[in-house]
C-alpha cells in the first residue's frame, strides 16, 4: 500500500503558507509537497506533442513498482508549472521545474484538455499550467553504439545536466548494506524485467562519444555527473577509485572546460580527491545522506561498515583542500530522519539535527545541498514509511536559507541560475529560495 500523510487542498496549502511560509516563495511550497507525494498522469496527458520521457537514470523516483504504473513508458522526466491570467483563483506561480515522481494515489493529478493543454490538479482543482521538457537535439543523432541515447546521456533539469550513471548497480548489496532508501539495485532489477536495454557499465568511450556530439549539437547542458554504485570490492579489475576515475581521464580537457564536471561517489580519502583533480573532475559530491549519528548507522549500514560516519566527516571536510570547498557539494536524502519507525517522530527535533549538519559543513565554506526522499518501493524504508510532512521540508528550507546566508555563501556552482522562476535543479527547492 502506498503510504501518504497530510494531504493539502488548495485551498489549505495558501493558507499555510500564508500563515506561517510566507518568507518563502509559493513555488516552493508546491514544489516540495509534490517531490514527497508524487503525481499521476491522465491518458491525455501523455497524449501531447512530444517530449522528453523519463529515463530513469539511477533510482526510480516512483511510488510503486513500474509494473503498476504502466505509463512509467510515457511520462515526462520532468514537468514546468506555471500560472497565466487565465489560471483561476490561485496564487501566483512562476515557472518552476520539478521531477516526475509517479504515484497512482497522489492528489496531483495532470490532465490535458482536447486541444494538448496540460493542467496540473490538486484534489480535482487546476492549480496551474503544466509543460514537459523539450527533447534535445542530440536525442535524435545517430551513434555509433546501440544503445538509446537515454540510455548511455540522459539529460535532467530542463536540459541542464547530463547524468552518467557510469555503474548501475551498487555493490553495498542487499537489505542490511545498501542504504535504506535506495533502490538502485532494486531499479536495475526492474528496468531488465521491464525489458529496457539498461547497460550495467557503461563503456568510457560511449560516454566520450555522446559529450563530444552533445558539445557539438546543445547548447542547453552546461554540466555532466559522473556516478553509480559504491565498488568495495573490484569492478573491471578496478577499485573504486580507479574504475570511476576512467572516466574523467578518457575526457578531452577541451570537453572538461565545455562542461563543469561532477562526480557523486563515496567520500575518499585526500590522496585519492587529489587524483579525481588532476583527471579534471571540479565538482565533488560525497553524499552523507543523513546527519544524526545513530540514524547515520541504521539509514546507511554499508557506508558504516566499510567507512564509518566519523571518518565519511572528515574526508568529506578534507576533500576541500583538493576541489576548493565551495566545490564540495555532499548530498543529504532530506526526509529519512523522518521515516516512520526509525527517524524522529518531531518535525523540529528532525530539522535541529539536519540543520547541525548543515551550519558544520556552511562554517567551513562547503554547501550541502538535498534532495526530497521519495519512499520508494522494494526499499526497507520505502516499504514501511510515509513521506516526511510538509512542514518538515518548509522549515528545513528556512533553515538552510539562514545557515546560508549566516556565512555569506555563494550559490553552490553547477546547478545553474538560482531563485523562483528560473531554477532548474528538480528534486528539492533549495535552489528555487536560494
Ligand atoms: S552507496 Fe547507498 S545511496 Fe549510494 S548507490 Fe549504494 S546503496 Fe545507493
Amino acid at each position: 500500500m502506498i503510504k501518504a500523510r497530510d494531504n493539502y487542498t488548495i485551498e489549505s496549502l495558501k493558507e499555510l503558507w500564508e500563515k506561517e511560509f510566507s518568507d518563502l516563495p509559493f513555488e516552493a511550497v508546491v514544489k516540495q509537497d509534490i517531490l514527497r507525494q508524487g503525481m499521476v498522469f491522465t491518458a491525455s496527458a501523455l497524449n501531447v506533442a512530444e517530449y522528453k520521457k523519463k529515463d530513469y537514470f539511477i533510482f526510480t523516483f516512483d511510488r510503486a513498482p513500474l509494473k503498476d504504473i504502466p505509463e512509467h513508458t510515457r511520462a515526462p522526466e520532468e514537468i514546468r508549472i506555471f500560472t497565466d491570467d487565465k489560471t483561476p483563483g490561485v496564487t501566483k506561480i512562476l515557472p518552476t521545474v520539478i521531477s516526475v515522481r509517479l504515484n497512482p494515489t497522489s492528489p496531483y493529478k495532470l490532465d490535458a484538455d482536447g486541444e494538448g493543454n496540460v493542467k496540473l490538479y490538486l484534489a480535482d482543482e487546476a492549480i496551474a499550467n503544466a509543460i514537459y521538457p523539450p527533447i534535445p537535439a542530440y536525442y535524435k543523432e545517430k551513434y555509433s553504439f546501440g544503445s538509446p541515447i537515454g540510455e548511455v546521456a540522459p539529460a535532467i533539469e530542463w536540459g541542464y545536466l547530463i547524468y552518467l550513471t557510469v555503474f548501475r548497480n551498487c555493490q553495498y548489496f542487499g537489505k542490511d548494506e545498501e542504504c535504506q532508501f535506495c533502490d538502485i539495485n532494486h531499479n536495475w532489477r526492474q528496468q531488465k524485467r521491464e525489458g529496457r536495454p539498461y547497460t550495467g557499465v557503461k563503456n568510457p568511450e560511449h560516454v566520450v562519444e555522446a559529450l563530444e556530439r552533445i558539445a557539438a549539437t546543445d547548447s542547453v547542458a552546461k554540466a555532466f555527473t559522473i556516478t553509480g554504485g559504491s565498488v568495495t570490492g573490484k569492478l573491471g579489475g578496478k577499485d573504486e577509485v580507479e574504475f570511476y576515475l576512467q572516466f574523467p581521464r578518457k575526457i578531452s580537457a577541451s570537453l572538461k572546460e565545455h562542461f563543469i564536471s561532477k562526480l557523486v561517489i563515496q567520500a575518499w580519502e585526500l590522496d585519492d580527491c587529489k587524483k579525481a583533480v588532476d583527471a579534471g573532475v571540479k565538482i565533488y559530491h560525497p553524499n552523507y545522506e543523513v546527519w544524526d549519528v545513530e540514524l547515520f548507522k541504521k539509514v546507511c549500514p554499508g557506508k558504516e561498515r566499510y567507512i564509518g560516519r566519523d571518518n565519511w566527516i572528515r574526508r568529506v571536510v578534507q576533500s576541500a583542500e583538493a576541489f576548493g570547498a565551495k566545490y564540495v557539494i555532499p548530498n543529504f536524502v532530506g526526509g529519512v530522519e523522518m521515516a516512520d519507525n526509525v527517524g524522529f517522530t518531531d518535525i523540529d527535533k528532525a530539522v535541529e539535527s539536519t540543520s547541525e549538519g548543515l551550519d558544520f559543513f556552511m562554517s567551513k565554506g562547503i554547501i550541502p545541498r538535498f534532495t526530497t526522499w521519495c519512499p520508494e518501493p522494494f526499499t526497507p524504508l520505502g516499504e514501511t514509511s510515509a513521506p516526511a510532512p510538509l512542514l518538515y521540508y518548509l522549515k528545513l528550507l528556512r533553515s538552510y536559507k539562514a545557515i546560508h546566508k549566516k556565512y555569506a555563501l555563494e550559490v553552490p556552482p553547477g546547478y545553474g541560475d538560482a531563485g523562483v522562476g528560473k531554477a532548474v535543479f528538480s528534486v528539492s527547492a533549495f535552489m528555487d529560495v536560494l
